[in-house]
């Protein structure tokens, strides 16, 4: 792999993901919770796209950014877009490689390269960008939502989720998935990169975006079950932007 020295990149977080390559696909596994929100994230995303192209996922060329094993680029693909899913941990683009032959997904191809990187071969080229939970596992956040904007065609659509920063979601990001569910592996996340809505919103700001869309993710343990809502966004929430109109 030849990356830069200077990416953007914590290699101790992507090997977080990378020793655990062999789970993506195991939807009982250490990624279970991402394989339970992906209905929930993929339809959001669809119906934002309905509301602002009048079209859906299907024929839309997408960049998936940090996109793991490919859990959404995959369910992407399967909507009709056309994805490229990218990480920095190659085992985890091996196993949506595998994945996405065994089931005949063939409208999804990976790349092991920076999103910078990436920006500069392909700018303006996708109407669409994804980059989920993927934010709070960077050094410079500011800097992958600049390169998701040049990454974008003049009226795409850009969709970010990360975690909001604040003592409810310490009680349910970290002390209550981690460590009383063990909805993901204990250390998986560091309250101190989790980034507020009003960050992330002066981030896209200037990088030239102007917020679409926003919604909350909810989980309620007795039930098992998650769901959407933009009663708030204390914990895991969801923004679209698009490029404003003065960029
Ligand atoms: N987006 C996927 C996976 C989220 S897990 C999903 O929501 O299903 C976070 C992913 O971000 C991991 O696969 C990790 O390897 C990747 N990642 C972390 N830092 C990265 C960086 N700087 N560039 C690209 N990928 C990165």
């Amino acid at each position: 792999m030849t990356i830069s020295t200077k990416a953007n990149a914590d290699f101790d977080e992507i090997g977080k993901f990378t020793r655990l390559a062999d789970e993506w696909w195991n939807k009982n596994g250490a990624f279970k919770s991402l394989h339970d929100i992906n209905p929930l994230r993929l339809n959001w995303i669809d119906d934002t796209l309905k509301s602002h192209f009048g079209s859906s996922l299907a024929h839309k060329k997408v960049a998936d950014i940090g996109c793991g094993g490919g859990i959404l680029s995959c369910a992407m693909a399967v909507r009709g877009a056309d994805v490229l899913g990218v990480d920095l941990g190659e085992e985890n683009l091996k196993a949506g490689e595998i994945h996405a032959q065994r089931v005949g997904i063939d409208n999804v191809s990976f790349a092991c390269v920076a999103v910078e990187e990436l920006a500069k071969e392909q700018a303006g080229s996708f109407d669409v960008v994804t980059c989920m939970e993927m934010l709070e596992h960077v050094p410079d956040p500011q800097a992958i939502v600049r390169a998701c904007f040049e990454l974008l065609k003049p009226n795409g659509i850009c969709v970010l989720s990360t975690i909001n920063r604040n003592p409810k979601s310490y009680l349910f990001a970290i002390v209550g998935a981690e460590y009383v569910l063990g909805l993901v592996d204990k250390g998986t996340h560091d309250f101190h990169k989790f980034i507020t809505p009003a960050e992330l919103d002066r981030m896209a700001i200037e990088s030239g975006f102007e917020r679409f869309d926003m919604t909350g993710l909810h989980y309620n343990p007795i039930t098992k079950h998650y769901w959407l809502s933009n009663a708030n966004v204390d914990v895991n929430y969801m923004m679209a932007f698009k490029k404003a109109d003065n960029t």
